[in-house]
Order: structure tokens, then sequence, then C-alpha cells
């Protein structure tokens, strides 16, 4: 059944418009008023990780200028001009890869055939790819058509790597950042192109592909045929995981719990499961950050805010967790799990790294801070009379789930010692002299007690 004219998914659902461009609405809508306005600037540089699209903007853009029957501002898509400039072989579009051609030799036909009105369109374009890679030569040998360039000449730069542009040239363009295409973006793209070839794919699987793929469209279509190749019309969460090392979204969200919750059992049985099962760990340890990342995002914005890259489902999961946990332990374990990152790069056993960093983690989010025993002391010196039963169990709750003992006026005693080693200078008196204090910590049980700041 294979068909010898398989055209890969990428390259067939390759966006022809504006229009079909995803996730870079902000380059998009500057580009087609310059048209509209027929203000086109002479040089153009887009700035971006790879795959998510700058080579098929940048033909887009040329075509838009070329076009001989322009819908709008949008390329035909059907003229002369459009078919050669999609096919590479138009005489007044010329691609240079600048990783494989990087020498003056290279850009001297550039600069020769600048001289020339273009053949059959409007403009002469020139688009350079990593750009970055041209030599100095080659950029000086360049910069004097840049400066100065005939009316009908236009430049497009890309690049992966913006720092690496010459600042002399980077200020003679006008300079755009290509954004990572977002989770959610890409997982509706994918649904629509399933649609379209009849392949029954759970919203799962998509998720797990564009997960794997890292705000790039291009290796999100390219996964998803390779899957289809492997699997059939069929494709299923598990088999996208198993391409990626990818752990489950849901494995993913109970790991989290397990952190948020202080449950060190279940973090050590999660790590154990994920590395016998040969998931990659340092891609479960940025998806666990950008997890809790998430969790921040929810508690400042709330749950409806576009700046989530996450899908429906994920949402409900991360707004039900964002509302157990103080938005101080998030930055908290952030911190952390930032650290972690950083430490994965040089460290030999990644394992031992991220059962000590998740079990410090679900430290911070479970142990009563200093804080909170302090707000505790200051509620019974406001109001003597009032019930702290319900604030106590609140800070409990976060320490076990287990139900709060009816709370037992205790008799004034010494200050217990965890409190006294962690607190210090005037807190410590101010906390140690209050009378309240030993009721406090004996309605807290054996809650362990950290010096935390709550922001
Ligand atoms: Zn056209």
């Amino acid at each position: 059944m294979a068909d010898a004219q398989h055209i890969p998914l990428a390259l067939k659902y390759r966006p022809m418009t504006f229009d079909d461009v995803i996730g870079q609405e902000h380059v998009v809508a500057t580009l087609r008023h310059a048209i509209e306005s027929g203000r086109v600037a002479n040089a153009y540089l887009f700035i971006g990780p790879r795959g998510i699209g700058k080579t098929t903007l940048s033909r887009i853009f040329a075509k838009a200028l070329n076009c001989t029957a322009p819908n709008g501002v949008e390329p035909c898509g059907k003229c002369a001009n459009c078919i050669e400039i999609a096919a590479s072989r138009s005489l007044d579009v010329t691609e240079l890869d600048a990783a494989s051609h990087n020498k003056v030799e290279d850009v001297r036909p550039i600069i020769d055939a600048v001289e020339f009105k273009p053949a059959a369109s409007r403009y002469r374009i020139f688009i350079i790819d990593e750009c970055h890679m041209l030599s100095n030569a080659a950029w000086n040998a360049l910069l004097k058509t840049l400066e100065e360039p005939p009316p009908y000449v236009r430049f497009i730069f890309a690049t992966t790597e913006g720092d690496k542009v010459l600042p002399t040239i980077v200020s003679r363009c006008q300079r755009f950042d290509l954004r990572r295409i977002q989770t959610n973006d890409i997982v509706s793209r994918l649904e629509a192109v399933c649609a379209k070839e009849r392949i029954q794919a759970d919203g799962n699987a998509l998720l797990a592909i564009a997960r794997g793929a890292d705000g790039g469209m291009r290796d999100a279509l390219s996964s998803l045929d390779q899957l289809i190749s492997f699997k059939g019309s069929e494709i299923k969460e598990e088999d996208a995981l198993g391409v990626f090392g990818l752990v489950s979204r849901s494995a993913l969200e109970t790991l989290a719990a397990s952190i948020l919750a202080g449950d060190t059992a279940g973090i050590l049985k999660a790590i154990d499961l994920f590395e016998s099962a040969g998931k990659n760990m340092r891609r479960l340890a940025s998806e666990l950050m950008l997890h809790f990342r998430n969790l921040i995002v929810v508690q400042a914005l709330g749950p409806e805010t576009k700046s989530l890259a996450a899908t429906p489902d994920q949402i409900k999961v991360l707004a039900a967790q964002a509302a157990g946990v103080s938005a101080g332990r998030l930055f908290r374990i952030c911190d952390e799990l930032a650290d972690m990152e950083d430490k994965l790069r040089h460290v030999l056993s990644v394992r031992t790294l991220m059962e000590m960093t998740l079990i410090r983690c679900s430290r911070i989010a479970s142990t009563a801070t200093i804080e909170e025993v302090l707000k505790l002391v200051q509620n019974m010196k406001d109001d003597p009379g009032a019930s702290i039963a319900a604030p106590v169990a609140a800070v409990r709750a976060k320490v076990e789930p287990a139900p709060v003992p009816e709370p037992v006026p205790a008799p004034p005693g010494p200050a217990r010692k965890p409190v006294a080693k962690t607190v210090e200078g005037e807190r410590r008196s101010e906390i140690v002299n209050d009378p309240n204090l030993s009721r406090i910590m004996g309605m807290l049980g054996d809650a362990e007690i950290v010096d935390i700041k709550e922001g």
C-alpha cells in the first residue's frame, strides 16, 4: 500500500499564504501592512529557532512581492512567478544557504546580479538563509549593496542565531523575532491535517507529538509522518511517547501532584519507573519546569490566559493544582528546577540529581513555613477570642492530608527546638517568647517547619 509518490506531510501542508502561517501573527501583520502601504523595506531579518517557518515565510513574502495576480496582499499561488518561486527556480528570486556557502566568492554572484533589473517581476529578491554563517569578508562585500540597493532589490535574511549577526547588518534590516509555535497551536494544526488525511489519532497522541517537536511545526509534521508509516491510520498516545522517549501527560501530572503533596515515595517510584522505561530524563526535567511555570501563570493570570502553552485538558489539571499551593512555594520550586536543568548538563547520574531535587521541591511544597507560623501567632495576638482551628488546618493540610484533631488548649510551655533552630534574631525571640506558640505547635503536630519567605 506504500505510495511511491508519497509527499511528506511537512511539504504537503507547508503554508502557502500569510493566512496559513501559524503562531507568527506579529510578523505576518507587519509584512502585510508593508505590502498594503507600499512601504517595503530594503532588507528584512527573520530570527528564530529551526523548523518554525523562516524559509517558508521568506518565500511567501517573496511571492507576495512578485505575484502578478495577488489576492489582496496574498500571493495567488498560480501565476508563473508564484509557481517558480515555490519551486525555487525563479530567475528573480535567488536563495543562498550560507551554512554551506559563506565565502566572498559565494556572494559575488549576488553583488553582480544586483546590477540587473528583474527579468519578469517587480523585484529582484535575495533570500539568504543561516546568514550568521557568512564570513566577515562576505558581509563586507555585501554591505555596500545593502546600504544603497537599487530600487528593485530586496533582501530577506534568515537565521537561527540573531546574536551572531553583526550590528551593522542588523541596523540596516527590519528585524523580526519569530516565536516557537505554542503546543496547543501545533495540536490544532495536527488535528486538521489528520482529518484531511483520514488518520485517527487520539488527542494525547497529538499532544505528545507537539511536545516532542518543541515549537517546530515542521518537526511535528515529520513525526506524524513517521508515526503513520509505522502505525498506519490509527495513532495512540503510547506510540507517540515511545518515539520521543516522553513521559505521558498523566504521568507528568501525577509526578507534579506527588511533589506538591510532599509524597517522597511517589516521587522515587515514578523516577524509577521512567528510568527503567528508558524515558528521556533531561526532557522530563524541562517538561516538569514548564508544568510548574504554567502553575505560576494560572495563579497569576487565571486559567483563561493565552500565555498558557497547554491544551484544555491540561489546563483543568493545572487550575486544580495551582489552587492548592502558594505562589511563594511555586517560585521556590521553579528555582530548584531551573538549578537542576543547569546542573543536568554536567552531572553523571541524572537520576540521583533528579531524585534529590524533586524531594527538595516536595519539602518546599509541603512544609509549614515560619511565615505561616508567625501569621498564626499574630492572629492569636490580634484576636485572642477567635478560633484558629481553620487556619491551622489550612497550614496542616499541606503537610499531611489527615484531619486535624479538635484543638485542646495546651498549657504554656517551652518552645519546641526545631523552631528555635530555624529562626534567627528578633524573629526568634518574638516567636519563642509568645505564649501562643506552643499551642499552635501542638495543633500542627509533627509538621516540619522551614524558614522560607512567602512571595
Ligand atoms: Zn501569483
